[in-house]
């Protein structure tokens, strides 16, 4: 019965990915060009270092090209500026990513507006952050759209549902409220300040965990039938061993849970397929397509 429950992310973004193929095959056929993602990542941090192995190989496997810059720690913020700007002018290159966090001594704000908004698979520049709140057309940040695909897939409709998130990031609690507005939801943002959050998730009929703090959702905040979806990607030690849990303590809040993202499987996998989705819709922008039909591939 618990099975039912799962939303699985693995299944619904690789389907996602091979439509993206099937799409991205198209364009090439008729333009003769390949979308192209740059990656950008500086230093050693093995989180980041995980996260860019997997966005390459993802890339790879839907038929875009791959381009990687592997940056040293000690670079200055104007020769990543730099690398940025010729990116920005490189035809080969449709989509650039800059994996954060970017070390202390460099900007990350003044770097991810450097990236030009037709070329921000992220949806980090603040023209896209705009457009986004104004209900425009825009590249959305991965995940968060990929936590609201996800929602689309079991619950069309979301009016009249209240919606908790808790985390204000400017990468995943933010846009998630732009996104859950725009589906009609009544949305709330906890955050580190809230003083009764236990309360507020209570209330909800869908959860947004994006925290950053291993199970602090307890089982008994859940609301009876809430949709519980956990972006939080937290590695503790368990048992002797390294796991990866979220921010829900999954087994509690899976009794009262109607559905839910296990951590891996869930959310994470979403954010990669996402990533790859921002790199089509904008290559068939910039090759001067008539824009894909992103209902048909999330169908
Ligand atoms: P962040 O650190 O930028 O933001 C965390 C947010 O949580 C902040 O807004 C803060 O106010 C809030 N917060 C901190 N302590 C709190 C508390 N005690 N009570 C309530 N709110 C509190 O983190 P982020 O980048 O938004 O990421 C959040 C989590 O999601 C992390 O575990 C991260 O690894 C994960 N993440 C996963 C994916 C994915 O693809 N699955 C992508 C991005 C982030």
């Amino acid at each position: 019965m618990n099975d039912t429950k799962i939303i699985d992310g693995k299944l619904i973004s690789s389907q996602i990915r091979e439509k993206i193929r099937f799409y991205g095959d198209k364009l090439k056929d008729k333009t003769n060009k390949t979308p192209g993602l740059a990656v950008v990542l500086v230093g050693e941090n093995p989180a980041s270092k995980v996260y860019v192995k997997n966005k390459i190989e993802k890339t790879k496997e839907v038929g875009f090209n791959s381009i990687e810059h592997r940056l040293d720690e000690s670079v200055s913020e104007r020769e990543l500026l730099s690398l940025v700007n010729d990116l920005n002018n490189d035809e080969k290159v449709q989509g650039i990513l800059v994996q954060l966090p970017l070390p202390k001594h460099i900007n990350s704000d003044k770097v991810l507006d450097a990236i030009i908004p037709i070329k921000d698979v992220d949806g980090f520049h603040a023209e896209n952050v705009g457009k986004l709140w104004s209900g425009l057309n825009s590249l959305v940040p991965c995940t968060p759209l990929g936590c609201s695909i996800l929602l689309k897939k079991i619950n069309q409709d979301l009016s009249g549902k209240s919606a908790v998130i808790i985390g204000r990031s400017n990468i995943v609690g933010k846009p998630m409220a732009a996104l859950l507005l725009g589906m009609n939801a009544t949305v709330t943002i906890a955050h580190s300040r809230t003083k009764n959050i236990r309360e507020l998730v209570k209330e909800s009929d869908i959860l947004i965990a994006a925290v950053g703090i291993a199970e602090m959702v307890k089982g008994d905040w859940i609301k009876k039938g809430c949709i519980v979806i956990d972006v939080g990607i937290n590695r503790i030690e368990r048992n002797g061993k390294n796991v990866l849990v979220g921010d829900v303590d999954y087994q509690e809040c899976l009794k009262n849970a109607s559905r839910i993202t296990p951590v891996p499987g869930g959310v994470g996998p979403m954010t990669i397929a996402c990533l790859l989705l921002n790199t089509l819709f904008t290559s068939y922008i910039q090759f001067g397509e008539e824009s894909v039909d992103l209902t048909s591939i999330l169908d």
